[in-house]
């Protein structure tokens, strides 16, 4: 290895400093590391963590989620959110199983052709197991590099790559990448960084104009939506009705409350008790829901009929259930113990989101 300004001193910061994570142990295989990259986007290390375990227990390797149910994957998957990721694990283990005899394969440009797999997992994967000389630009990489450089742009995948080139230049690039990413969410953070004890400040132009505060350059904000529905709360004999999401619809395949407008009838509200509103905040939109405990007449419409089935109470933890689903009957729950009934209380996995 040469002695480069940047990468030496980094990797040596990174062989003191690193975090032991259950990803991390050995044997370091792809499908340990793609398990715990999908996990890790858009959720906490620590959430992460708690659910590679149960991950882990349920599915210990490839082949045993390939044969599971779409169900059984969702289930293990619930409260983590963003379940299209859960989805494509399934799809992609699936695949890797049948047409590539069970072995990731070991080029980027392989890797990301498989569902759920972009360009930065591509790059862990095979940075991490195959010792591909390929940069993992993820989000504390590209705050890093903004401030390293002091680039006056958001960075880009592109950008990123040019900018670090050269240091990778004679140095493992799974190593590198993960100690980019380690002094992202240990010292370069997102607010208050914690530049006295960087590896990389006199390297650091940020850090040596004084100007850590203006990088990384945000992008201008784009307006999210924000939509309004109505969920519909039908009880009967200590069942309630739940809908099983088409693969197609907004969290596909998870179960949940019907909702008006996602291919579910509106109903009369005659009679019906109105639960206060539930928000939630996905990643392009946002939508409140307002629950309505229904009162249907003694027959119950053919069409509601068809849309699912009532569930007894008891039974509805072993479903799985969006962040969202699990607000509005913790809204029920709530109105059924002031007035003395019960709602079973729901197994929400790990965290709830
Ligand atoms: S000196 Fe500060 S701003 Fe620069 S890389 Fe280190 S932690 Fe980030």
């Amino acid at each position: 290895m040469t002695n480069h300004p940047i990468a030496t001193p980094l990797l040596q910061w990174f062989q003191a400093n690193g975090r032991t994570l259950p990803w991390r142990e050995e044997p370091r295989t792809p499908y340990r590391v793609w398990i715990s990259e999908i996990m890790l986007q858009q959720t906490q290390v620590r959430t992460a963590v708690e659910y590679y375990r149960r991950w882990m227990r349920h599915f210990p390797n490839l082949v045993r989620l390939a044969n599971a149910s779409l169900d059984e994957v969702l289930k293990v998957w619930e409260g983590l959110g963003y379940y299209s990721r859960a989805r494509n694990l399934h799809r992609c283990a699936r695949i890797v199983m049948d047409e590539y005899h069970e072995r990731f394969p070991r080029h980027p440009r392989e890797l990301i052709r498989l569902p759920g797999i972009g360009p930065y997992t591509a790059a862990a994967i095979a940075s991490f197991c195959f010792g591909a000389q390929v940069i993992a630009v993820d989000g504390n990489v590209r705050r890093v590099t903004a401030r390293l450089f002091a680039f006056e742009k958001e960075v880009t995948r592109q950008d990123a790559e040019r900018l670090l080139g050269p240091f990778y230049e004679g140095y493992p690039a799974g190593e590198m990448n993960e100690a980019l990413m380690e002094l992202g969410a240990l010292r370069c953070l997102p607010s208050r960084p914690l530049c006295d004890t960087c590896p990389l400040r006199e390297s650091c132009a940020a850090w040596q104009t004084g100007s850590v505060h203006r990088y990384p350059v945000k992008p201008e904000k784009k307006r999210v939506p924000h939509i309004y529905r109505t969920g519909y709360l039908i009880l009967r004999d200590g069942a309630i009705f739940l809908r099983k999401r088409a693969p197609d619809e907004m969290l596909g395949g998870l179960w949940g409350v019907p909702l008006n407008g996602d291919g579910f009838p509106e109903l009369p509200e005659s009679g019906s008790v109105a639960l206060p509103e539930v928000k939630h905040a996905y990643t392009h939109f946002r939508v409140t829901v307002r629950p309505v405990l229904i009162r249907l007449e003694a027959k119950i419409p053919a069409i509601i009929q068809k849309a699912g089935r009532f569930v007894p109470f008891q039974e509805v933890s072993d479903l799985a259930l969006s962040g969202l689903d699990h607000k509005i009957l913790g809204r029920l729950e709530a109105y059924l113990l002031e007035r003395g009934s019960k709602f079973p209380p729901l197994d929400r996995g790990g965290e709830g989101r």
